[in-house]
């Protein structure tokens, strides 16, 4: 018969993942009694190792649903924490050290949680039982508990000996059963005495014919009656703790030595149960008992949640199956595709033109540098060149000093580590547009996916980065000596440029329009460039160092004039390089010293197109083939079933409709193991019947 309970213990145990409402689960022993009346030593007895936790500062904070499992067939003996994965634990001291950390996590300030602790013991030499140990009953507060710790004691206590749960109730002999906490906290729910069954400890310290007549106590009948223990366990010898059948047999041994020396009292003629022996057999029968009452009402129970969570798949998730594992691979599928797309739509033409804009700024700057600088109006005095910005159109055609400028400048822009230059702009385009693209998968919702995913990405960029960057460089080397254009190279590049110098033009106007909005209008900021204006001329003298302002306007003030001096030049200057670019002098290639903005825009064209060729073939193709291979080692091989679990919980609605089909699933594991149950109890009965 004791299969069945094993079975049923198997099934609570199953409930207990399901979690939800109390009423879904079998009963369990529950026990109880006041501190310091020797609970924690029958329980150890019954499991056979010293295993809870010890000390006088109120050590069980939170109530201990311990499930034992017999195992005949193997002889090993181990504990686990289903609640924290810790699986196969045989060191009874680290059990105990568990314990004592999970219930001494619990604050003093709280000093009690209703949050179980879980643990599962297997042994051949423990019943198949469920036990729950709760903390004992005290008299008194202690000067650093709280003041209601009693009744909250009380009240934990009292929400586990409900029906149909077993009372396990603990009294010590040497103390007046009318003064028994545990007694009286059963009787209160269970005045018939229907459910309890009385352990009397210590019967070794009162006198035989006392502890007898305790045990026949008149006063509260119980229907499962009085069973009287000597659990004390023998003290330790040495560093080697007892196994579990030492420990059970010395205290087995023990009692029968204390309780056969009073045969008179305790002897098979007088009627009492005695011994842990007893006990147990008591336990395991009570509790068979118990459950196979309760079977029919928990299997209505989980028919009924299982109804519900069967509704709420229908409603809620449309019947759509979905496990840990497939939601990972349809998300990294999803993302993948999304990559896929991003791949074909950014190749040379998309890289070219990132590079190009970046060139051009570039571009931009060396021509301010080197072409811009110049005061437009006339001449510096003394000089005797044509070198001012305003003169290059009347300059001669032989002039050696522009000539100079435009190799410098093309020596600059060649030489200015385009190499790097093309990587980095390259790769930070992919990297911005991967991280574009976990946003809007469901990753986005899952920061280690994020993390690894991001970190795939630049762990290959960076793999690639400086030799790409030195092919680039190398490939661009010849034009480091000499830029050989055609004419439709400089026709392009005549077209373009002016495409960005009108940029450039419409950016000084609306910073110019920033400006007068923070000045507080075109007038005023009219007036501080006026101020500007005189000052640089050497008309008048700024005091000061600048900061402090001057001619009666904040210093603040006059950085927006100069600002505006400087983008008002600047305009200037560009509309003037407008119109000679547009001249007819600009038309033609023979002409270049003439147009440097021509010239430079079609060198760096020409920088673009190679460098973008080695681009492809050593960054992006690369990054193309690595990727997907690395997000599925990261996303995929490497990650344990447990994380993957993780993973997908990360997301609340994943987590949601994951619950639902586990607890579906559990429902219908539970109700399948019960059905074969109802049809084992009845052929056993069967088998009764005919014996
Ligand atoms: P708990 O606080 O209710 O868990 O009580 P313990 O099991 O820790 O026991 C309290 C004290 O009583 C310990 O010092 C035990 O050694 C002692 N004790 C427990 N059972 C017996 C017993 O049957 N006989 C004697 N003499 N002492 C016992």
């Amino acid at each position: 018969m004791m299969v069945l309970t094993k079975k049923m213990i198997e099934i609570r145990s199953i409930l207990q993942q399901v979690g939800q409402s109390e009423s879904l689960t079998l009963p369990a022993i529950v026990v109880i009694g006041s501190q310091s009346s020797g609970k924690s030593s029958v329980l150890e007895a019954i499991v056979g190792h010293e295993f809870l936790p010890k000390g006088s500062n109120m050590v069980t904070r939170r109530p201990i649903e311990l499930t034992l499992v017999n195992t005949p067939e193997s002889k090993d003996e181990y504990g686990e924490f289903p609640d924290l994965g810790l699986r196969r634990i045989t060191d009874f001291t680290s059990i105990q050290r568990t314990l004592t950390e999970l219930n001494m996590a619990v604050p003093d300030t709280e000093a009690i949680s209703d949050d179980p602790i879980h643990l599962t013991v297997y042994s051949p030499n423990v019943p198949d039982l469920s036990l729950i140990d709760l903390p004992g009953y005290i008299q008194v507060v202690g000067h650093n508990q709280p003041l209601e710790l009693k009744q909250k004691i009380t009240d934990l206590c009292d929400k586990y000996i409900q029906p149909p749960n077993v009372i396990l109730a603990i009294s010590a002999a040497d103390v007046d059963l009318a003064n028994s906490t545990a007694l009286r906290a059963s009787r209160r729910v269970d005045p018939r005495g229907e459910r309890t069954i009385g352990v009397i400890t210590k019967m070794d310290l009162v006198d035989p014919r006392r502890g007898a007549s305790i045990l026949n106590d008149k006063q509260y009948p119980l229907r499962l009656g009085y069973v009287g223990v000597v659990s004390k366990a023998p003290q330790s010898q040495g560093l080697f703790k007892m196994g579990s059948m030492d420990l059970l047999s010395t205290i087995v041994k023990q009692e029968n030595a204390f309780f056969s020396s009073h045969p008179l009292e305790f002897g098979a003629d007088a009627g009492v149960d005695v011994g842990t022996m007893t006990l147990r057999k008591k336990l395991m029968h009570t509790l068979e008992q118990t459950m196979s009452a309760s079977l029919a009402s928990t299997s209505d129970a989980i028919k009924q949640e299982l109804e519900e969570a069967t509704y709420e798949f229908k409603v809620q998730y449309n019947d759509r199956p979905l496990s840990a594992e497939s939601y990972l691979a349809e998300s990294l599928d999803a993302f993948k595709h999304s990559f896929k797309q991003f791949s074909e739509a950014f190749g040379r033409p998309q890289m070219q033109e990132l590079l190009k804009e970046e060139l051009d700024q570039k571009v931009l700057d060396l021509l301010a540098l080197r072409y811009w600088n110049k005061p437009i109006d006339g001449l510096a005095p003394g000089r005797p060149d044509l070198d001012s910005i305003a003169d290059l159109p009347r300059a001669s055609p032989d002039s050696l000093y522009w000539r100079r400028q435009l190799d410098a400048s093309t020596s600059a822009l060649t030489k200015l580590g385009v190499g790097r230059l093309a990587t980095s702009v390259v790769a930070s385009a992919i990297q911005a547009q991967i991280e574009r693209l976990v946003a809007k998968s469901s990753f986005s919702s899952h920061p280690f996916a994020r993390e690894a995913i991001l970190d795939a990405t630049s762990t290959i960029l960076n793999e690639r980065y400086y030799s790409t960057s030195d092919q680039v460089e190398n490939c661009i080397k010849p034009y480091k000596f000499d830029i050989d254009m055609d004419d439709r190279e400089w026709a392009h590049g005549r077209e373009h440029v002016q495409t960005v110098l009108k940029k450039e033009l419409k950016d000084c106007e609306s910073a110019m329009s920033n400006l007068e909005a923070s000045a507080g209008g075109r007038k005023k900021l009219k007036e501080v460039m006026a101020f500007v204006d005189k000052a640089r001329k050497g008309d008048i003298v700024v005091e000061g160092d600048g900061r402090s302002g001057a001619g009666g306007f904040s210093a603040a003030l006059l950085t927006r004039g100069r600002e505006a001096v400087f983008h008002r030049d600047r305009a200037d200057i560009l509309k003037m390089r407008l119109m000679a670019v547009k001249s007819k002098q600009c038309a033609s290639l023979k002409n270049k010293y003439y147009c440097p903005e021509v010239f430079l825009d079609a060198a760096a064209s020409k920088l673009a197109a190679t460098a973008v060729l080695f681009l492809n073939v050593e960054l992006l193709s690369e990054f193309y083939y690595n990727f997907p291979r690395e997000l599925d080692l990261r996303l995929g091989r490497h990650m344990s079933d447990n994380e993957i679990e993780r993973f997908a919980k990360e997301d609340p609605k994943i987590r949601q409709h994951l619950e639902v089909i586990r607890r579906k699933e559990l429902l219908e594991l539970v109700l399948d193991k019960m059905e074969s149950l109802k049809q084992l109890e009845s052929r056993e009965r069967e088998r009764r019947g005919l014996v």
